[in-house]
C-alpha cells in the first residue's frame, strides 16, 4: 500500500540556517505520529515543507503518491492536508460560527460543510455554547479547540498540529489530548503531532520521531520509545 506521507532526504534552509538536514520519514494512512525534539530542533520547520509554507532545498515530499513539494500552500490543503499553526490565531473579533466557516473556504458543498459544522460542534460541545461569541473572548484552551475545529472543517485526510498543548494547564492537555485520539479514530484522520510534551505525544500516537539539530536522531513505536530508559533520560527529563 502507499504511504499517505512520504519525506525522502529532506533539506531546508533559512538563508545559511541548515535547519533539515537529509530528513526522511513517512506515515500510513489512519496514524497519528508524533514528532518531538528540542527548541529549535526543526519540528515546525517540517510542517512548514508540508504545507509548502517553505519551499525545500533538495529531497522529496510525496503525499497519497503525488510530488507536493513544489505545489502552492492553498492546492495542499485542497489535497486534504490542514494544519493548526502554534500560537492558537483565532479571529478574536468572528464569532466562534463564523472562525469555524473560515476553515472550509476551499469547500463548495454546502450541505456537506453543515454536516461538517454538525460534527465538529458534536466533538467540541464547547464550542457549541460558545457559537456566537467573539472567539477572541474564549479562554486558551477553547481557543484550541476552536483551531482544531477550524482545520476539521477543510474535511482534511491528514491533520498537522504544532504545539496544540502549548501553555495550557495539565487538565486542558489532557482534553486536548482525548480530542487528537478521538479526531483520528472516529473522523479517520491521520494526524502528525508536533509536541515539546513529549510524553504526552508518545502517549496517544502508534509511531514517532525526535528531531535533533535538524536530524531524525530516534524512530519507533511510541509505546517503546515511552519504556526506553535511555531514550526517556534524553526526551523525557529522565524521570
Ligand atoms: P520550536 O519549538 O522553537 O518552534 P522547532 O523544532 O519547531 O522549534 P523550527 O522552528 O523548525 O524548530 O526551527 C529550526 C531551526 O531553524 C532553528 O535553528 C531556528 O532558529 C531556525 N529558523 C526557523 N525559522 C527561521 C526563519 N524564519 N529564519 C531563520 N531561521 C529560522
Amino acid at each position: 500500500m502507499d504511504k499517505l506521507l512520504t519525506f525522502s532526504d529532506v533539506e531546508l534552509y533559512y538563508d545559511n540556517v541548515h535547519a533539515l538536514k537529509g530528513v526522511s520519514l513517512d506515515m500510513d494512512e489512519g496514524e497519528t505520529v508524533a514528532l518531538i525534539g528540542a527548541n529549535g530542533a526543526g519540528k515546525s520547520s517540517v510542517l512548514r515543507a508540508i504545507t509548502g509554507l517553505k519551499r525545500i532545498r533538495s529531497g522529496e515530499i510525496v503525499y497519497q503518491g503525488e510530488r507536493i513539494d513544489a505545489r502552492e500552500p492553498d492546492e495542499i490543503v485542497r489535497m486534504g492536508i490542514a494544519m493548526v499553526p502554534e500560537g492558537r490565531r483565532v479571529f478574536p473579533y468572528m464569532s466562534v460560527k463564523d472562525n469555524l466557516l473560515m476553515g472550509a473556504f476551499t469547500r463548495i458543498d454546502r450541505t456537506g460543510i453543515t454536516a461538517t459544522l454538525d460534527m465538529v460542534l458534536d466533538r467540541f460541545p464547547r464550542l457549541k455554547e460558545r457559537y456566537s461569541q467573539a472567539a477572541g473572548t474564549m479562554s486558551g484552551g477553547e481557543q484550541q479547540m476552536l483551531v482544531i475545529g477550524r482545520a476539521l472543517m477543510a474535511r482534511p485526510r491528514l491533520l498537522l498540529l504544532d504545539e496544540p498543548s502549548l501553555g495550557l494547564a495539565p487538565k486542558l492537555v489532557q482534553a486536548i489530548a482525548r480530542s487528537i485520539v478521538a479526531i483520528n479514530r472516529d473522523a479517520k484522520v491521520s494526524v502528525l503531532l508536533v509536541e515539546q510534551n513529549s510524553r504526552m505525544a508518545l502517549r496517544i500516537s502508534q509511531r514517532a520521531y525526535a528531531l535533533s539539530t535538524g536530524r531524525i536522531a530516534l524512530s519507533g513505536r511510541s509505546s517503546e520509545i515511552l519504556n526506553d530508559e535511555r531514550v526517556r533520560h534524553l526526551y523525557l527529563g529522565g524521570e
